[in-house]
């Protein structure tokens, strides 16, 4: 394995990388429990970009796993799974964590938000975040039962990691979610560090 890059996002913050084609992205929380907000957009068109419904859609399944691809909001496979280290509990269901969101949790001052972390990446490679298409919420713990979705603990170990095989050039953008009030990040409550690493398999 030749690592090409490493990005280390700090617990609440964010990072980005270029993929090309046929590149690996390995996503680890070596610290554990921590959530990895994930989007990845055309490299040379941002309006077309991972999309949670049509990846749903497509896969007829709630959570992907190994050997899956997911897909554009034109249904062109953008990434597929090629390793998962974690119980593979992932989500396509939850968007992203925004100020309303932590309003509604009780919040009066400002709070970091995967929302604002995607808004800021776009922003430093020159483009405009015109809508916010929902991540895939990597190492996202949700459960559905009765009709009734619930963010739960995260359940792994610490080290445990996700790779996915980039189908086409690709902008990476990863937010390390800052949630610090429920248990999206583990019982700790407490936002941890995310490694991206960039490699030729
Ligand atoms: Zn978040």
């Amino acid at each position: 394995m030749d690592i090409k890059q490493t990005v280390v996002i700090e617990g609440g913050f964010w990072g980005q990388l270029k993929l090309n084609t046929g590149e690996t992205i390995r996503i680890n929380s070596p610290e554990g429990s921590q959530v990895a907000d994930f989007w990845a957009l055309d490299a040379n068109d941002t309006s077309k970009f991972l999309s949670t419904e049509h990846t749903r859609s497509t896969l007829e399944k709630l959570v992907p796993t190994v050997g899956d691809k997911l897909y554009s909001n034109f249904r062109q496979a953008m990434l597929t799974i090629t390793a998962d280290t974690s119980p593979g509990n992932h989500d396509l269901l939850m968007s992203a964590c925004d100020p309303q969101r932590y309003e509604l949790l009780g919040c009066t001052e400002y709070h970091r938000s995967c929302a604002e972390n995607f808004c800021l990446a776009m922003n430093e490679t020159g483009h405009v975040a015109n809508e916010l298409p929902s991540p895939f919420n990597i190492f996202q713990n949700v459960s559905v039962k009765n009709n009734i979705i619930a963010i739960e603990s995260p359940n792994y170990n610490q080290g445990q990691y996700l790779e996915m095989r980039a189908e086409s050039d690709l902008q990476i953008i990863v937010s390390a979610c800052p949630m610090d009030i429920a248990l999206t990040n583990g019982p700790d409550k407490k936002p941890k560090r995310i490694v991206l690493e960039r490699f030729n398999t």
